[in-house]
């Protein structure tokens, strides 16, 4: 929709192994800051083909899985929950689009035109709805909830 959600919102990001490598990092987080997301959490980790595989499921049938798993595995990546009003769409448009060379001519200053390189090497992930937001949160950002604790203490206590 043309609306954006006026209510604060998290969403996921990744900066990819070529914007870690490319020191990037700082440019995109300065960038994040200054349009007005807040980084909740933040963590640099290496992720291996069984989590790329799993996270990136719904490409899994694509020609270009394997060669995605392969950048995704090919160094450190910094993974990040940013929250503002709006967040997941406006971070979708920072990014600008997935082809990185495309954007370069119809986005120049998004992040992926300034990163980015091509259709693949294209510097970061945004999640693309408030349900995938919500899946790839939990999925790298497990929280123990105040229920599953006090299950531990009851189990333990007995
Ligand atoms: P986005 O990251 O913009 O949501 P997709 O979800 O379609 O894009 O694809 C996930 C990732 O897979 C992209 O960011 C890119 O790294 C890679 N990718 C997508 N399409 C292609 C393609 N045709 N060839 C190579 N890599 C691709
Ligand atoms: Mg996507």
């Amino acid at each position: 929709s043309t609306h954006g959600s006026l209510e604060t919102e998290k969403t996921f990001a990744i900066i990819k192994p070529d914007g870690l490598l490319g020191n990037y990092t700082d440019d995109i987080k300065r960038t994040i800051v200054e349009y007005g997301f807040r980084i909740l959490k933040e963590k640099i980790v290496q992720l291996d083909e069984g989590t790329v595989k799993s996270f990136y499921a719904e490409h899994s049938s694509k020609s270009f899985f394997s060669s995605l798993i392969k950048y995704m595995t090919s160094g450190p990546v910094l993974i990040m929950v940013l929250e503002k009003d709006n967040a997941i769409a406006d971070w979708r448009a920072l990014m600008g689009p997935t082809d990185a060379s495309k954007a370069k001519i119809t986005h120049p200053h998004s992040i992926r035109a300034k990163c980015g390189l091509d259709m693949e090497k294209n510097c970061v992930h945004g999640s693309d709805s408030p349900k995938s937001a919500q899946r790839e949160i939990s999925f790298f950002f497990k929280e123990l909830s105040a229920e599953f604790l006090l299950k531990l203490i009851v189990v333990f206590s007995k």
